[in-house]
């Protein structure tokens, strides 16, 4: 078997994420070919560990910037040269918009948000209906997989194989787009879909100003701060900090959720964390079902002691 990982890099390592699918590229005794676009694609630092035979980066035109368009028609080459029979991505909205093209070219078949995964023999699973349950999932042998994983789902084991991959330069082109500027986001802290540690306010909160209440506790954590939809639609929020069904789906190690009820909706966005704690005055809150970790009590209370200690921590 051969396997195509599209990787996700910064600051010149690969991304947890990225680590967790050559782990299971790696045990499945697959050879692993690597590709990854941007600037500094070709200089990752750690590639040497995992066992890869050959990375294609795409550094200089259309791949230069972010551009779906252009990183299918560069995929589409690799996999005209490589003929892989798995092609795996973590599930970021890139992958989202560039793995469902690149299945239609090669008439393959494309699954996404899985959050279980091994190869061989394969075994996928992935959430249905808003994270009610989960289906096992396959695809007919033959047919060409390109699979995307939710972050923070699968075990990390580095296999420390110390021979850095021959590295080949690959080009793409986008046809029918262009990406003319690319405007910076308003906060430092890392965007929800790749946070380690999450804490997310609700209505539960009162007003939008005790929303500092969640970035005091937030700092020392190096947390990123995240919402419940009722607080996005009282407008406290911008939308892209809303966690949910028609928000953003997480999965960090750690979250916190301060002053909501759990509604189904919510949960369908957050319920892949590894760790959730649960900060509501109504111990029939909803969201205690889906907790690690409960404490009924007033998150005006509680913030401001648990900022405390989490200071005393660093
Ligand atoms: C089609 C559709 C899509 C949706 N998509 C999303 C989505 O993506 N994301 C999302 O979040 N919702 C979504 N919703 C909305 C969802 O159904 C809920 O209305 C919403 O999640 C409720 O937000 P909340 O928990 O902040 O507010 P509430 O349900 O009002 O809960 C507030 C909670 O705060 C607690 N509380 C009150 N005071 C305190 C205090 N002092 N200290 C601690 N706790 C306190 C209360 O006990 C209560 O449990 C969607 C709904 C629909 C119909």
């Amino acid at each position: 078997m051969k396997v195509l990982i599209c990787l996700d890099f910064q600051d010149g390592h690969l991304k947890n994420s990225t680590q967790e699918l050559l782990t299971v590229a790696g045990a499945s005794g697959a050879e692993i070919i690597t590709v990854a676009f941007g600037n500094g694609a070709d200089k990752i630092s750690d590639l040497g560990d995992w066992g890869i035979q050959k990375h294609y980066a795409g550094t200089s035109g259309a791949l230069a910037k972010p551009s779906p368009e252009a990183y299918t028609d560069a995929i589409h080459k690799v996999l005209a040269s490589e003929n892989c029979d798995v092609v795996l991505g973590s599930s970021t909205t890139v992958n989202k918009d560039v793995f469902p093209r690149l299945a239609i070219r090669m008439d393959g078949a494309f699954i996404s948000d899985l959050t279980e995964l091994k190869l061989a023999p394969f075994a996928a699973r992935r959430p249905m209906y808003a994270g009610k349950c989960t289906a096992a999932v396959n695809i007919k042998d033959g047919v060409k997989k390109f699979l995307l994983v939710r972050p923070n789902q699968l075990t990390i084991s580095n296999p420390k194989k110390g021979r850095a991959p021959e590295v080949a330069t690959v080009d793409g082109a986008a046809t029918g787009t262009e990406l003319t500027d690319v405007a910076g986001g308003s906060t430092k802290t890392l965007d929800l879909t790749e946070a380690n540690i999450i804490i997310s306010g609700g209505r539960g909160l009162k007003e939008a100003d005790k929303f500092k209440l969640l970035y005091d506790m937030a700092e020392p954590l190096g947390a990123t701060v995240g919402a419940s939809r009722a607080v996005v639609d009282l407008g406290w929020v911008p939308h892209s900090m809303q966690v949910g069904q028609t928000g953003k789906t997480v999965a960090p190690s750690l979250y916190i959720a301060c002053g909501i009820s759990g509604a189904i909706q919510h949960i369908a966005g957050m319920s892949s964390s590894k760790v959730i704690v649960a900060i509501n005055t109504d111990e029939k809150a909803p969201i205690f079902q889906k907790s690690t970790y409960g404490i009924v009590g007033d998150i005006f209370e509680i913030a401001p002691a648990l900022t405390e200690e989490f200071k005393a921590l660093k």
